[in-house]
């Protein structure tokens, strides 16, 4: 979600006259856009924000922007904790992020410029005239591009920030998401993922997440469709034959878990217990052939206990999931397991942790290895800087594959014969037969 909203500034940006570079040394605007759903990302977070304040007291007419979710969750305490710091902008307010440069440039011409704290509650919804704004004049990728389909949301699992900072749950007009990906596939981008919090909850327009899948298949020339995050308690059968009939959609679901521990999953305020995730997963794999399956699981949570522990490493080796983002819990201020005793020693989660990637790792490679002397189709989006003759993609389940070839594949569907395998990557050759 961060990486579509840092374009979305940049597009914002760029279609009132500002142009981008990377140097920082060259800017005289500086944003930094940032996450607070761990503690690890405020703390990088705060670490660069501390670098760019101590560049700018030597260059004080440039503009040193803190944006996202640690400003709305944070607001004026930034503004006391780094110095130098000109604008503190939530994650509704981008909008205004020119309007109040141009400000900032007027007062500092006559040394009246003071730290300004824009995090109003507005939550500016994407039927507002800013998010119409469809030009996409910056885009990172060509050939792959994410579209956000809802903000916020209504979940409230107990160790979440995010409907604090992103609050309720907003979903977007269906004519504006089908325009969107239209103009995408026009300017030769092939793939898009949906993106929310929450996708499989959407509701607008009288569509539902599956109608929309639908709608977004036969209205648009995009070849391929993904989405991501789905919740386990909103996946629907619906849902599931959609993704199995619809030729565009491809064989990927990312269905955070979080723990295999029903004890833990009911702390967690999840609304559902190990054993309708299972029956959920055995849906989804009877349906979908060569569906690939990944998650997201936190160790360490409040009363987590060695046995909850080994109900959650139970949990991924019976279910197999091609692959993991795997946390330790730490506390978010304001959620409601910031009231619960963070009792599990950090010694312990880390341990956890690494028990749990150990685990993974065995699987994905186990998994991987599968796919050896199988022919992949792989969407082609990015050159080796290393090789020129190597290239890199993904396949319709996610994988990643690196690709000898002689010829240009970029921005092409290429059918590839995988040769090795590790834990992460496929490796292949270009497969002239198809
Ligand atoms: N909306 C998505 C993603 C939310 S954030 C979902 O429901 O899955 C991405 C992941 O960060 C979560 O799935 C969770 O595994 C992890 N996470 C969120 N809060 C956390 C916390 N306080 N400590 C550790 N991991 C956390
Ligand atoms: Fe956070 Fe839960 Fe919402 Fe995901 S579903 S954003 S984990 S509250």
């Amino acid at each position: 979600m961060n990486v579509y909203d840092s374009e979305k500034l940049k597009s914002i940006l760029l279609s009132s006259g500002f142009s981008i570079t990377e140097d920082e040394r060259k800017a005289d605007v500086i944003v930094l856009n940032t996450c607070s759903v761990r503690e690890k990302a405020e703390r990088r977070a705060l670490g660069r924000l501390w670098d760019l304040s101590r560049n700018k007291s030597a260059n004080p007419d440039v503009a040193l922007v803190v944006a996202g979710c640690m400003a709305q969750r944070m607001g004026e305490e930034l503004i006391q904790t780094i110095p130098c710091l000109d604008l503190v902008l939530g994650p509704d307010q981008f909008f205004q992020l020119p309007q109040y440069l141009h400000e900032f440039r007027a007062l500092r011409q006559n040394n009246l410029d003071k730290p300004r704290v824009e995090v109003s509650e507005s939550r500016e919804s994407f039927s507002c005239e800013a998010f119409q704004h469809e030009e996409l004049p910056y885009r990172k990728h060509k050939y792959i591009s994410f579209v956000a389909i809802s903000r916020g949301c209504n979940n409230f699992c107990s160790y979440c920030v995010v409907p604090y900072v992103r609050g309720p749950e907003r979903h977007r007009p269906v004519a504006q998401i089908v325009k969107e990906i239209q103009l995408l596939a026009e300017s030769g981008c092939k793939e898009v993922t949906l993106i929310g919090q929450n996708v499989n909850s959407y509701k607008c327009d009288g569509h539902d997440f599956a109608d929309l899948l639908q709608t977004v298949s036969e209205e648009t020339e995009i070849e391929r469709i993904r989405f991501m995050t789905s919740h386990p308690k909103d996946l629907s059968e619906k849902l599931v034959n959609k993704m199995a009939s619809l030729p565009k959609v491809c064989e990927h679901l990312h269905l955070p878990l979080q723990s295999g521990s029903g004890r833990i999953l009911q702390k967690m305020n999840r609304a559902y217990t190990a054993g309708d995730y299972l029956k959920l997963v055995e849906m989804v794999k009877e349906e979908t052939d060569g569906l690939s399956l990944t998650t997201d699981l936190i160790v360490g949570f409040p009363t987590e206990t060695e046995e909850d522990f080994q109900q959650t490493l139970n949990m991924v080796e019976k279910v197999e999931f091609d692959s993991s983002f795997m946390f330790r819990y730490s506390v978010r201020e304001g959620t409601k397991a910031a009231s619960f005793p963070d009792d599990v020693p950090e010694d312990a989660k880390l341990e956890r942790l690494h028990t749990l990637i150990d685990l993974q790792k065995k699987i994905s490679q186990k998994k991987n290895q599968g796919m050896i002397g199988k022919s992949v189709e792989v969407l082609v989006d990015e050159v080796s800087r290393r090789d020129k003759n190597k290239w890199k993609g993904k396949t319709r389940n996610n994988k990643t594959v690196v690709i000898q070839a002689d010829t240009g594949v970029l921005g092409k569907v290429a059918w590839v014969r995988v040769y090795d395998a590790d834990s992460y990557t496929l490796f292949g050759k270009l497969d002239e037969k198809g």
